[in-house]
C-alpha cells in the first residue's frame, strides 16, 4: 500500500482519464461526508484520516492532508455539526436502509464519538444495516482490542440486536501475509461481542496479490483462519498513480473464473468494477468491451443523486479503461497519439 516512486510506470504512471476522485463521491455528497451514491445506501465519511495511508486509496482526494503539491477536499464542519447534518438527512430519507460509515477510517474516531454517532443511527427505525469500515482492523488490530473499544462495540452491537439491525465490521486486507495472529484475535474479539460478520473487501493489485493462488491463499486464511469472510475484490480505481497497480477488466474476469469452486459459495468473493457514475458492477457485467484500446462499456439501473434530472441516464453506457500497458501495440499506439485529447 505504500507508495513507492520507484514502483510506479515511468509511460504510463496514471491513466488520462484518472482523477483524484474518480467515483465522483464528493459530488454526490448531500450533506458534508455524506455521499448518497445508491438508491438504498450511503457513505458516511466521518473524518478524513486514516491510521495509514494507501497509494491505491480511492479517497485519496479527501483522506490526509493537503501537501506542497496537492491541495486536497477538506471537511470544514465542526464534527459534532457533521454528524448532526448526516442523521437530520436520513432521518427525512427513510428509503436509505443501509450506512456504510467510513472516512478515512473509523479506528481514528475517538471511541466515545464513534458510539454516540453510531447509537443515533440505531435510533432511525429505517435504518436496517450499519457497516463499519475500517483497515486497522487488519493494520492495528490493537485498537479494536483495547477494552473501551471492546467494551463500546459490545453496547452497539447488543443494541442493533435487540431493534434488529445487521451490525458489521468491512475491513481491507489484500494479501495472506498480513493476516496475523492479532488480526484473527480483532476479528473474533468483534464477532464474540455481538458483531454479526466481520467482511473483507479487498483490492486486486497487480504485483500483490492479482493471481488466482494469492487471491485464494488469502480467502482461505480469511475464512478458515481468522473468521472473516471474503466478501469482495474491487478492481483498483482510476486515481492518479495507480497504473502499476491496476489489472484489465479481462483479466479480473479471468481470475473471478480461476477462484470459482474451491470456496463454499457464500465466501467466493465477487471481483468487482466500480465504474464512475454507475457503481459497482460484477466484472462480467459489462455491455461491450474495445479490446483493443481497452474501453469496458457498462450500464445502470438507478439514478444518483445527481441524475434526478437526467431522464436518460438509464439509456447511457459508461466506460471505464484498462491500463494503457497492458493493451495489444495497436491500442497503445491509438493512446500515445490521443494522450492529450
Ligand atoms: S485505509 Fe481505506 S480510506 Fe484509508 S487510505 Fe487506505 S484505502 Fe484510503
Amino acid at each position: 500500500m505504500i507508495p513507492v516512486a520507484s514502483d510506479r510506470r515511468a509511460d504510463w504512471p496514471s491513466h488520462p482519464y484518472a482523477s483524484r476522485d474518480s467515483l465522483h463521491e464528493h459530488d454526490m455528497w448531500v450533506a458534508e461526508g455524506l455521499t448518497h451514491r445508491y438508491p438504498t445506501k450511503v457513505l458516511a465519511e466521518l473524518l478524513s484520516t486514516c491510521p495509514q495511508y494507501c497509494g491505491h486509496c480511492t479517497r485519496m482526494d479527501l483522506v490526509g492532508n493537503s501537501t506542497p503539491a496537492v491541495d486536497k477536499l477538506k471537511l470544514t464542519l465542526k464534527p459534532v455539526d457533521r454528524y448532526d447534518t448526516h442523521i437530520t438527512y436520513l432521518k427525512a430519507h427513510p428509503g436509505v436502509r443501509d450506512v456504510v460509515v467510513s472516512g478515512g477510517d473509523v479506528a481514528n474516531v475517538p471511541w466515545r464519538n464513534l458510539e454516540t454517532y453510531l447509537m443515533r443511527l440505531l435510533e432511525i427505525e429505517t435504518i436496517r444495516d450499519i457497516r463499519l469500515a475500517t483497515k486497522a482492523l487488519m493494520g492495528l488490530p490493537q485498537h479494536w482490542l483495547q477494552p473501551d473499544v471492546v467494551e463500546g462495540l459490545e453496547r452497539v452491537a447488543r443494541t442493533a440486536a435487540r431493534r434488529g439491525v445487521n451490525l458489521a465490521i468491512h475491513t481491507h486486507v489484500n494479501h495472506a501475509q498480513s493476516l496475523t495472529p492479532l488480526v484473527a484475535r480483532a476479528a473474533q474479539t468483534a464477532l464474540d461481542v455481538g458483531v454479526r460478520d466481520v467482511r473483507n473487501q479487498g483490492v486486486l493489485m497487480r504485483g500483490v496479490n492479482a493471481t488466482s493462488a494469492d487471491l485464494l491463499d488469502l480467502c482461505f486464511a480469511l475464512q478458515g483462519e481468522a473468521g472473516i469472510l471474503p466478501y469482495y475484490f474491487y478492481m483498483c480505481d482510476m486515481i492518479p498513480n495507480a497504473e502499476h497497480w491496476r489489472v484489465p477488466v479481462w483479466h479480473a474476469q479471468q481470475l473471478q473464473h480461476d477462484i470459482m469452486g474451491y470456496l463454499p459459495g457464500y465466501a467466493t468473493p465477487r471481483i468487482v468494477c466500480d465504474v464512475p457514475f454507475v457503481g459497482k458492477r460484477w466484472v462480467h457485467m459489462l455491455t461491450d468491451y474495445d479490446r483493443e484500446r481497452g474501453i469496458s462499456y457498462w450500464t445502470k439501473n438507478y439514478r444518483t443523486s445527481i441524475e434526478s434530472a437526467d431522464l436518460a441516464a438509464l439509456d447511457k453506457r459508461y466506460a471505464y479503461y484498462d491500463p494503457i500497458d497492458t493493451l495489444p501495440e495497436a491500442g497503445q499506439d491509438w493512446w500515445h497519439t490521443h494522450r492529450d485529447d
